[in-house]
């Protein structure tokens, strides 16, 4: 019989099960690994061999063949060197079949028979968790990471001459962990005023809308969108492990996601490591935002074309890496929340001071942003300097709550977060009635929004009727939706200027 053994690598920074066969054929003394390892792999005779020599076991003296199977998927991962190892086992009768059908072999090993941890691990116990049926044999280092994964099941070993007696080794099941708290710095009390502000980037990190605030410096906006940020509702057990997952691929992360991600690349980063690719593929920041934010400071700094290449997944939510040899597609559900001057001294949408650019100098920065990638966004905002701070009149936790509370109704009508999904003709429908098409029609052609910024802003006033507990959306609710679309406008004076 040739010993067939399930374990999890890696491919395209995703996990891939991996079946390894054991061929032992009689000739010449020596071990060769097909079915496309990378060169790590390989690399890891050596020390399968020096784990069985030091355990007590005896080396078979045949040719081995380890097969991994799918064969035509090149596959990365030391964690299955433990799998290649029992499998040897198995096939020389040095330990019984029956272990395999109901296990998933998790490792990798160190000369003197050590079962080890490896870098991703977390990312296959992850996805291990999802095989009702088997249990995982994992590193006892790993025990407290796997403790976490709900559902898990899995035994750990400290060496490999425990494998012989696996089946008497306790089963543990992982279990979700109570979440520490942890206060972000800033929070909205911190921030004076800014009402209007607050409210309309609650909205959006409730509606999951993408949103842009620009203005002078010195207005805050960092601090308000690193606030806005703690308001977001808690993750389900499926978002933390989803993002867990990409966190442990992508940044070798050893733990488990417990809060929506907030990622800020500098605006110098490459478009490669924003939205993702590489020589290898791998995912960029938009995937390690999935399920939270993605925090783009600067805007308009940012190289033209990352700003192009972020407009398939601020629309679609996903992301597509085209290489030469494969086509890879990562999630990338964020909400976007970007900061900006409008131009290089701060001052051009001032009300207050006079920008000292040239006009070549103000159109260069907006026209990164004007058009199809301002369609993407549904709110816009210009925060301009206050000359005399009121204190807020509503609190942080006030916000926190309320973000809460409109998501629950988000999520019990739409079966899933957010009113960014929506499309035209369910939009359309809960309209309130013939005022509100028309309104919608006056307004749209008053702010030349597309068919898709209108759609944006339709999703936004959906979010507002939900923040004031409607059903339907309302004339007020449409007119405070536009109001969240002052950029444009601002933009188009100065173009007109311009002109
Ligand atoms: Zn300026």
């Amino acid at each position: 019989m040739v010993p067939s053994i399930l374990s999890l690598g890696y491919h395209a920074y995703r996990v891939i099960p991996v079946t390894v066969e054991v061929h032992l054929l009689p000739g010449t003394l020596g071990m060769q690994i097909i079915g496309l390892a990378d060169s790590a792999l390989k690399e890891s005779r050596e020390r399968i061999r020096s784990a069985l020599l030091n355990s007590g076991y005896s080396f078979p003296v045949k040719q081995i063949t380890v097969n991994l199977l799918p064969a035509d998927i090149k596959k990365e991962g030391g964690q299955l060197e433990l799998a290649v190892l029992t499998g040897i086992l198995v096939a020389n009768g040095e330990i019984s079949p029956g272990i395999l059908e109901n296990h998933i072999f998790l490792g990798s090993l160190s000369l003197d028979g050590s079962v080890r941890d490896t870098p991703r691990l977390v990312s296959a116990l992850l996805h291990a968790a999802k095989y009702e049926k088997r249990i995982a044999v994992i590193p006892a280092e790993a025990a407290d990471m796997a403790a976490g994964i709900p559902g898990l099941r899995f035994r750990t070993l400290q060496a490999v001459e425990e494998l012989p007696r696996l089946n008497e080794l306790e089963i543990f099941t992982g279990k979700e962990q109570p979440v520490p708290l942890t206060g972000t710095e800033i929070t909205f009390d911190q921030l004076l005023g800014m009402e209007r502000e607050k409210k309309a980037l609650a909205l959006a990190v409730a509606g999951r809308h993408h949103a842009l605030i620009m203005g002078e410096p010195g207005t805050g906006k960092t601090a308000l969108i690193t606030a806005a940020s703690s308001l977001a509702p808690p993750l389900t057990t499926k978002e933390k492990l989803e993002s867990s997952e990409f966190y442990s691929l992508a940044e070798n992360s050893t733990f488990l996601i417990q809060a929506a991600p907030f990622r800020s690349p500098h605006h110098t980063s490459s478009d490669a490591a924003v939205i993702g690719g590489g020589a290898k593929p791998r995912p960029g920041e938009v995937t390690l935002a999935h399920n939270g934010f993605l925090f783009l400071d600067e805007l308009i700094q940012f190289q033209t074309r990352t700003l192009q290449a972020l407009r398939e997944p601020l629309e679609n939510r996903i992301v597509h890496i085209a290489r030469a040899q494969e086509k890879v597609t990562y999630p990338a559900d964020f909400t976007l929340l970007a900061a900006s001057n409008p131009c290089q001294c701060g001052n051009l949408f001032s009300r207050s001071a006079t920008c000292s650019c040239s006009p070549t100098k103000q159109m260069s920065g907006l026209n990164k942003i004007s058009g199809p990638f301002l369609d993407r966004i549904s709110i816009e905002l210009d925060v301009q300097k206050q000359p005399v701070l009121q204190p807020a009149s509503k609190s942080h936790t006030w916000y926190r709550e309320k973000v809460l509370e409109v998501d629950e109704r988000i999520r019990s009508r739409n079966g899933k977060r957010g009113n960014n999904s929506l499309n035209r003709a369910q939009l359309m429908e809960q309209l309130r009635g013939r005022t509100e098409h028309k309104l919608l029609e006056d307004l749209s052609q008053y702010f030349s929004l597309s068919q898709r910024g209108q759609i944006g802003t339709m999703q936004v006033a959906r979010t507002l009727a939900d923040w004031n507990r409607k059903d339907t959306i309302g004339e007020e609710c449409l007119e405070e939706a536009f109001q969240y679309r002052s950029i444009r406008l601002l933009i188009r004076s100065v173009f007109s200027r311009a002109a």
